[in-house]
């Protein structure tokens, strides 16, 4: 009734607002139903947002902030501005990094609103790759097939082999997307037995989805994953012919080949439940597979499949936190920070379990990195599409990471990690970059 009534309240503000500012038979360029159109309004301005956000943080510009994205937003899904390029910068430099989810009072469904936008957008061609047509073609058709990347990335392989990595450095366009890559890891890491048994008595059985760019850049991480999470107790099981999550499809505004890939994956971990869990490492990928339920409401066949699979999904950290680590665990005597990623914090609030996992390990030093969970710029495809907006966010992380005096930052997420390491890289910082996940396998006691 409530609800019946609040949406009622919506068609009349919008007809107000179509007779006061005479815009008739437009079609305007957002194509929201009012319960879409709903959540827009549930912005009050109150501009608690503005703080958080790295991209207002740089420019200092309304227009690169939350409310005024929320508000371009509004008036593209009225119909009373039209899709220019003015317009269209300040809603491509969004992060969708989700820290103003994490500030709004009004509880304002921000990324959900941008990813719709990006979508809609991008079916106008007006979306976040319409100037980037390399990056489209990379970003479309490369990095979410695991064997298209491996091949594209033979040439990096054999140039870090060789340590002529630098050769790259003069190639548009290749160059910053190169010196993101960490030294890849053998190619045997990428061959994973179909199932880790459970070690110390079992507790679940779980399933371990690998990733497209992750079961390349991050194989050992992926091995890594496995051993602790059998270690502590699971029968890990890793699905064959796993496919890209549609993360990189989302956070580009390609919303129907998003669906094919959640389906293909949906799919195919449900040719191995009963699962208790299914569990990566992933921060973005985990956001966009906890939404499952959500994108693929309207496919019949796997609607309920879906919802499945969503309620299962877990960030490893989450799931460790729950069950514990197997102990004693290894000495591990370093001073080491954490760096969350957006996702991960904002994302699905996950933050404590991290750190109590890291705590755990016997003579670790753990320092907080002030500002933790401000994005590192890395942000999906985001370092790509927006490479200076992204280096300048990265600053502000290398600065706050020099200022720890760490000996290594811990991390979780591919994107992050490969951000994190180009500014170390960039900044010759004496900083060793590891995964949670690898770190805590440094720390088993059969390792
Ligand atoms: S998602 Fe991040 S970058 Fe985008 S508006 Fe919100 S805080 Fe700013
Ligand atoms: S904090 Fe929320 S309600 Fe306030 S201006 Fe930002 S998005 Fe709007």
């Amino acid at each position: 009734m409530a609800i019946g009534f609040h949406l009622h309240q919506t068609q009349i503000k919008r007809m107000v607002i179509d007779k006061v500012t005479k815009v008739k038979d437009r079609r305007p360029t957002l194509q929201f139903d009012d319960e879409t159109f709903e959540l827009l309004m549930d912005c009050i301005h109150c501009g608690f947002c503005l703080t958080v956000c790295p991209t207002f943080a740089l420019t200092g510009d309304e227009t690169d902030s939350p409310r005024g994205r929320l508000y371009y937003m509004r008036l593209l899904a009225e119909g009373r501005i039209e899709p220019e390029e003015s317009v269209l910068n300040h809603l491509d430099r969004c992060l969708t990094c989700r820290a103003c989810e994490t500030a709004c009072p009004s509880g304002v469904r921000y990324g959900f609103l941008a990813e719709l936008t990006r979508a809609q957008l991008t079916k106008r061609g007006k979306g976040p790759t319409r100037k980037a047509k390399f990056h489209e073609i990379l970003l479309r058709y490369i990095l979410p097939y695991p064997k298209r990347l491996e091949f594209a990335l033979l040439p990096l392989r054999i140039a870090q082999m060789l340590k002529l990595t630098e050769w790259f450095n003069g190639i548009p366009f290749f160059a910053r997307a190169i010196n993101m890559i960490p030294p890849l890891p053998s190619r045997r890491w990428r061959k994973m037995p179909e199932v880790f048994p459970a070690k110390n008595g079992r507790k679940l059985r779980v399933g371990l989805a690998t990733g497209c760019v992750n079961s390349i850049v991050l194989s050992r991480t992926n091995w890594s994953t496995a051993e602790v999470l059998s270690a502590s107790g699971c029968e890990v099981i890793i699905p064959k012919s796993q496919g890209c999550c549609g993360a990189i499809s989302l956070h580009t505004g390609h919303l129907e080949e998003a669906k094919k890939f959640a389906r293909q994956l949906v799919l195919t971990f449900a040719r191995y439940e009963p699962l208790d869990a299914i569990v990566l490492t992933a921060a973005g990928c985990e956001t966009t597979m906890k939404e499952y339920g959500h994108l693929l409401a309207d496919d019949p066949e796997v609607a309920e499949l879906a919802r499945n699979f969503a309620s299962k999904v877990k960030d490893f950290c989450e799931l460790l936190d729950e069950i514990g680590l197997p102990s004693p665990l290894k000495p591990m005597p370093m001073k080491v920070t954490y760096h969350d990623p957006c996702h991960l914090a904002h994302g699905q609030n996950v933050r404590q379990q991290p750190r109590n996992l890291i705590r755990q390990v016997p003579e670790v030093e753990f320092v907080e990195l002030p500002e933790s969970d401000w994005c590192c710029g890395g942000a999906g495809a985001y370092s790509l599409l927006q490479p200076e907006m992204s280096e300048m966010v990265l600053e502000r992380k290398i600065a706050n990471i020099k200022s720890t005096g760490a000996e290594a930052v811990i991390t979780s997420n591919i994107v992050c990690m490969m951000q994190l390491w180009y500014g170390i890289q960039k900044h010759k910082l004496n900083v060793r970059l590891i995964t949670i996940a690898d770190f805590l396998r440094a720390a088993l006691p059969e390792v």
